[in-house]
């Protein structure tokens, strides 16, 4: 029997607003722990919310981006639980009544666009940070003692859920992917995994092709990153998939994802439904925006990535489209095309040569690295690098590397080939043998003797045709 993954993703976003969500400590991370509180995000008695207004407008452009509908109405609720990162003993959250419902994402995948659900979109405050001391380095078990910051208490937070609409580790990579670079460019959230900024939990469950039930779902926490999102999904179906397959019943579990072991570690024994108590915030009023509010932002919303990965597809492979978009460097490469380079030769050298240099695009001209990129093969290799780790530098020119002529005379050359030939009789004798891919191999030796400046292209015609004729 073949097994479909089914998979709903529930994504966690720290708005970057300047302030908290409920009170006018600053956001942000690095200060001196327990600066940055006050009596509201402490939950001193008596201390009453205000709503960060940019908070609000923010979760409806992110809404709309997703497709969603903007409620008319919605409703802050306490969320009721007992721990010490929640100094009020609630956490203030929508609930039933959530700002964004019912939108709609298509990925663009390869073989066309995938839709995905947005069950939801709400607001919500972050819990402070606890931070365990001792024993297992990070984990509540042993820990010697725990501390707590409250810095990041109250910090402004989007939740998204989706459907389970995802069918494979790789889909919900690019789902993430999709959504993250939406994110960041309406200028909301950082969205960085490794700083906490996204967070992302997998519901999982797997049925057999074909069927559109929806089996008991595992949930895994804890990844940081999309490669180990992936990875987490792809070891819990093979796991359900054993399980069911043995005649045995997959069980609701939380599993965190060991990303050293590629192992998944039940976090809670079957879980109860959690009974927090919700019931509507008695001290803030509901969120009305104006229709002409939600108008003004949909009409401010700039053109989303899912649009640019089609627009850019149609001139480059989808990988290609995919990588220069949520890289955000899509504009370059328009840009640099637009001056003249070829279009996958100047992708190539943006996502890979540039992003490697760990080059700033927003700071290159385009005309001047259009004039390398159309240079890439005529000039030394050692003259290309160092022109790509400058292009960014302010008033950058092209001309001086482009002068830099490489090594391509046969008289110049012909003698290192040849004593390079000499050298490895072997590996003559295997690539006329038949074995071809070697000449990467000669060629690699040749431009290691002549330091970069021999012109790559003439250097694999000299090579292959000394290989082919002087046997
Ligand atoms: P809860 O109320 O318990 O949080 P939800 O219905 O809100 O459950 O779903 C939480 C997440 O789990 C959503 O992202 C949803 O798409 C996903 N999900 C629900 N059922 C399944 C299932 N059978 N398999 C995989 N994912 C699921
Ligand atoms: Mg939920
Ligand atoms: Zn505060």
């Amino acid at each position: 029997m073949t097994w479909e993954p089914v998979i709903g993703l529930e994504i966690h976003v720290q708005l970057k607003t300047r302030t908290k969500m409920f009170c006018r400590c600053p956001v942000g991370f690095g200060a001196a722990e327990n600066t940055q509180t006050c009596p509201v995000c402490l939950g001193f008695p008596g201390a009453l919310p205000v709503p960060n207004s940019t908070a609000i407008e923010w979760v409806v452009r992110l809404g709309l981006a997703l497709g969603c509908e903007i409620a008319p109405r919605a409703v802050f609720a306490r969320k009721n639980y007992f721990y010490p990162d929640l100094p009020k003993g609630y956490q203030i959250s929508q609930y039933d009544l959530p700002s964004c419902i019912n939108g709609r994402v298509l990925v663009p995948l390869p073989n066309g666009d995938h839709a995905v659900g947005i069950v939801r979109a709400h607001l919500e405050e972050d819990a402070a940070k606890n931070v365990h001391v001792g024993g297992r380095t990070g984990r509540i078990g042993g820990a010697d003692y725990t501390l707590v910051d409250y810095n990041r208490g109250g910090t402004p937070l989007v939740e998204i859920v989706t459907a389970p609409d995802i069918h494979s580790a790789e889909e919900a990579k690019r789902f993430l992917q999709l959504l993250r670079q939406t994110i960041v460019e309406l200028g909301i959230s950082d969205a960085e995994m490794e700083k906490g900024t996204l967070r992302v939990d997998a519901n999982v469950s797997v049925r057999p092709e074909g069927s559109d039930e929806l089996r008991t779902r595992c949930e895994i926490k804890n990844m940081n990153s999309f490669t180990h999102i992936a990875r987490g999904i792809e070891a819990e179906v093979e796991r359900q998939v054993a399980v069911w397959e043995s005649g045995g019943e997959v069980e609701q579990h939380t599993y965190d994802f060991d990303v050293a072991t590629g192992t998944l570690t039940p976090r809670r024994a079957k879980e109860e439904a959690d009974d927090y108590r919700y019931f509507p915030e008695p001290d803030l009023l509901p969120v009305e925006p104006s229709a002409a509010l939600v108008e003004q932002l949909r009409a401010g919303l700039p053109e989303l990535p899912a649009e640019r990965i089609r627009r850019v597809g149609e001139t480059l492979d989808h990988e290609r489209a995919l990588v220069l978009v949520t890289g955000g460097l899509d504009a370059l490469w328009r840009d640099t095309v637009a001056a003249g380079a070829e279009a996958v030769a100047a992708s190539n050298v943006i996502a890979n040569q540039l992003v490697g240099a760990g080059v700033d695009p927003g700071g290159v001209d385009p005309a001047e690295l259009a004039k390398l990129v159309e240079a890439r093969e005529r000039i030394p290799r050692q003259a290309f690098d160092e022109a790509i780790a400058r292009v960014a530098e302010p008033g950058f020119s092209a001309a001086p590397y482009l002068a830099r002529e490489a090594v391509s005379d046969a008289a110049a050359l012909e003698p290192i080939v040849d004593a390079i030939l000499a050298a490895n009789p072997a590996q003559v004798e295997q690539y006329r043998g038949g074995k071809e891919g070697l000449l990467g191999f000669f060629v690699g030796k040749v431009m290691k003797e002549t330091k970069g400046q021999a012109d790559a292209r003439a250097v694999n015609e000299l090579v292959r045709t000394k290989l082919n004729v002087d046997v």
